[in-house]
C-alpha cells in the first residue's frame, strides 16, 4: 500500500490528506500543535468564511498568476461545498459570495474534517514537529525530534508565517529549502492598517458601515464597501484587510471614508441643516445623531472643526458643508501595518515555478508534492484563502496517491 506523509494538518492538510486516503493510500498527518485546524478554528472572526463563489484565478497573486488555476478548477467553490455537505456540513451564502456554517461556528469545519479523517482511517499525530525531510532509496525519511518514519510520498502543507498565534511557522520554507526550493521575499497580507490620525485612539471600538477609498496624493488605488473598525492605533475590519495590499503598495498613502455612501454631499448637508432647526436645543457636537454612531458622529464634528461652543441652531450653510465634506471623507493618513503575526496571510512563499500546477508535484524532487499557503500564491479577503488551501489541497493528495509508483 502506498505510504503518504503530509506534513501540516491545517485546511490544506487535512484535504490533502482526505484526498489521498479515500484513493486507498496509507496516510499519516504530522502536525506540531496540540490540535488540527488551530488556524482553521479562528478563521472569519470564529464563524470561518470557508469560500468565495466568487472564487477564480484573477481574485490570486503569486509570481506565477496563472498557477493557482488548474487546481481551483478540479476542486471549485461549487465542488467544495459539496464536499463539505458530503462531510455533513451545512452552509450558507452571503449575498456577496461569502460562505460560512450554518453554525456561524469555524469550530463545525474543523469538527467535520476531524472527524473524516477519523472515517478515512487516517494516522493523526499531533505534537509532532517535522525537522527534516530526507530522500531515501525513492521515498522519504520524516524526522521529527524523537522519531524516524518513511513514507513512498511526502505533502508539504506547513502553511506560512501569517497568524504566528494560531500557528504560522516558517518551518514548511525551510523543508522545502532543503529539498532544493526557493522561497521569494514574504511580508504579511491582509492586515490592519496604522495611521497617524489623532482620532483613532477616541474611535477605539467603534464599527461603521463605509465606502473606503485608498488614494496617493490624487490618485485613487482602490475602493471597497462594507465594515470598518477603528481601533487604537489605526483601523480594522473586512474592507480594510481587503483594501491593505493597495494602501502598502506605495508609501504616503491615505485611507478616506464615505460613512453615508447612500446620500450626495449637498443632501447630507441640507439634512444636517434641517437637525439644527428642528432640535437647535442639542449640543453641537450631536450634530450627526442618526446618521453614524454617536460617539463616531462626535468625533468627526471636531475633526471638521465645529465651532462646539454656539448653539446648534446658529449653524451655517458653509458649517454644514464642511461637515457633510467630513462624513463623506473622513481621512486616515497611513502609516503602516499590524504585523506578520496579526496577519490574515503570507504574501510570497516557495516559488511556485518550482512545482507543476497540474499535479502540485516538485519539479526538483519527484514524490514531493506542496500545497497552502507555503507555496507562492496568495488570495484576495473574503474565503479566497481557505478556497486556494482546499483545491491545493485537494489537487496535492488526489495527485500523491494517483501516481503510478516509480
Ligand atoms: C486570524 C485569521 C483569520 C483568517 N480568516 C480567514 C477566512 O475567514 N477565510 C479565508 O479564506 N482565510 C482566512 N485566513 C487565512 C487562512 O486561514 C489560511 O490561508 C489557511 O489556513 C492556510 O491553510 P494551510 O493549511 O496552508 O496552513 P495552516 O492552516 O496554517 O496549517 C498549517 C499547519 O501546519 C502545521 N505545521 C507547520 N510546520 C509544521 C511542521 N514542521 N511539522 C508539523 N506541523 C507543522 C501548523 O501547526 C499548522 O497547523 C485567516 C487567517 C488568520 C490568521
Amino acid at each position: 500500500m502506498l505510504s503518504i506523509a503530509v506534513i501540516g494538518g491545517g485546511a490544506a492538510g487535512m484535504t490533502a490528506a482526505l484526498a489521498a486516503a479515500s484513493r486507498g493510500a496509507a496516510v499519516s498527518v504530522f502536525e506540531r500543535q496540540a490540535r488540527v485546524g488551530r488556524k482553521l478554528a479562528v478563521t472569519g472572526n470564529g464563524r470561518c468564511n470557508l469560500t468565495n463563489l466568487h472564487a477564480s484565478p484573477e481574485h490570486y497573486h503569486g509570481e506565477e498568476p496563472g498557477f493557482p488555476a488548474p487546481a481551483l478548477r478540479r476542486l471549485d467553490a461549487a465542488g467544495t461545498l459539496e464536499h463539505f455537505r458530503r462531510l455533513g456540513l451545512l452552509t450558507v451564502t452571503e449575498p456577496d459570495g461569502r460562505v460560512y456554517p450554518l453554525s456561524d461556528t469555524a469550530g463545525s469545519v474543523v469538527d467535520v474534517l476531524r472527524y473524516a479523517l477519523e472515517g478515512e482511517g487516517v494516522r493523526v499525530l499531533t505534537g509532532c514537529e517535522v525537522k527534516r525531510v530526507r530522500r531515501e532509496n525513492g521515498g522519504f525519511r520524516i524526522l521529527t525530534d524523537a522519531e524516524s518514519h518513511s513514507a513512498d510520498r511526502v505533502v508539504v502543507a506547513c502553511g506560512g508565517l501569517a497568524g504566528e498565534r494560531f500557528g504560522g511557522t516558517g518551518l514548511g520554507y525551510r523543508l522545502l529549502e532543503d529539498l532544493g526550493h526557493r522561497c521569494t521575499p514574504l511580508r504579511q497580507g491582509l492586515v490592519q492598517l496604522r495611521s497617524s490620525s489623532p482620532c483613532c485612539r477616541s474611535l477605539k471600538g467603534v464599527r461603521a458601515d463605509a465606502l473606503a477609498r485608498v488614494f496617493r496624493g490624487d490618485e485613487l488605488l482602490a475602493e471597497a464597501a462594507g465594515e470598518v473598525q477603528f481601533t487604537e492605533y489605526g483601523l480594522s475590519g473586512p474592507v480594510i484587510f481587503e483594501l491593505s495590499r493597495a494602501a502598502l503598495s506605495v508609501p504616503g498613502t491615505l485611507v478616506s471614508l464615505d460613512l453615508v455612501r447612500d446620500l450626495k454631499e449637498e443632501e447630507l448637508r441640507d439634512l444636517l441643516l434641517e437637525r439644527s432647526r428642528r432640535t437647535p436645543f442639542l449640543p453641537p457636537e450631536d450634530v450627526f445623531v442618526g446618521t453614524v454612531q454617536n460617539r463616531l458622529g462626535r468625533v468627526l464634528a471636531r475633526w471638521a472643526g465645529l465651532e462646539l461652543k454656539k448653539p446648534l441652531s446658529e449653524l451655517t450653510g458653509p458649517e454644514a458643508a464642511r461637515l457633510a465634506r467630513a462624513a463623506k471623507s473622513f481621512d486616515f493618513p497611513v502609516t503602516g501595518d499590524m504585523g506578520m503575526p496579526n496577519a490574515q496571510v503570507t504574501v510570497g512563499g516557495v516559488r511556485t515555478s518550482g512545482f507543476d500546477p497540474e499535479t502540485l508535484e516538485s519539479r526538483l524532487c519527484p514524490g514531493l508534492y506542496a500545497c497552502g499557503e507555503v507555496l507562492d500564491v496568495d488570495g484576495d479577503c473574503g474565503g479566497y484563502n481557505l478556497q486556494w488551501a482546499w483545491s491545493s489541497g485537494f489537487l496535492a493528495g488526489s495527485s500523491a496517491a494517483e501516481k503510478e509508483h516509480a
